[in-house]
């Protein structure tokens, strides 16, 4: 089981592009655009995992990033978020893992904002409780759209083996909301499971609004 307090310790046979790493909208390459993402209307979420750091759930979805074809693989939650966006570290982070066809990652991450609680995040806490094992869907397609803004840039896996390679889409204006009570549900459950901001280096990062 993963420990996150050891995490300074955890083996990294990579390199220098780890994620996360902390964004500012001020200090990144600027792009007068939308990021160029679209998404199924629902991704299909099938099977629950307790990994005892977070829930897992593997599904089935299809999205259009950068214009390549990629198949939605699973989504899971830090809490804390992992990235921080100008100094803000947000309560929760949702990471949607998607693969294409000759294996190239692309995590797409949103930030809910403490507020209502998010109905489809707590079928998922219920179903968890509950060990019911029936199917829940996701409902994508307002918050990976035409209309999203954000960085993209390229890092890492987050957990071990923390592979390199990574392209991350993090989406800074998603409308989801999360509740306080929720939020308190995660830490309790699985502890504090975000690893700490990464150097940059040289990369480049890009900065897509409107
Ligand atoms: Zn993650």
């Amino acid at each position: 089981m993963l420990d996150y307090s050891e995490q300074a310790n955890w083996e990294n046979g990579f390199g220098q592009i780890q994620s996360p790493i902390n964004l500012s909208t001020n200090d990144n390459q600027h792009l007068a655009d939308y990021l160029p993402i679209h998404a199924d209307e629902f991704y299909q979420l099938n099977t629950e995992i307790d990994d005892h750091t977070t829930i897992r759930l593997l599904g089935m979805g299809n999205a259009s990033i950068f214009e390549r074809p990629y198949h939605f693989q699973q989504v899971h939650f830090h809490a804390p978020a992992e990235h921080v966006i100008d100094g803000q570290v947000n309560p929760i982070e949702i990471h949607l893992v998607h693969e294409n066809d000759v294996g190239q990652t692309v995590v797409v991450a949103l930030f809910p904002q403490l507020g209502n609680a998010n109905p489809d995040i707590q079928n998922i806490i219920n179903n968890f409780e509950g060990n019911h094992d029936h199917s829940v869907s996701l409902k994508i397609h307002h918050q990976i759209n035409d209309f999203q803004t954000g960085f993209h840039y390229l890092g890492s896996l987050t957990t071990p083996p923390l592979t390199e390679g990574v392209e991350w889409i993090v989406i800074n204006n998603s409308n989801l909301t999360v509740s306080q009570s929720q939020v308190d549900w995660f830490i309790q459950k699985f502890g504090k499971n975000n690893r700490a901001c990464q150097p940059i280096n040289q990369r480049n990062i890009q900065y897509y609004h409107k």
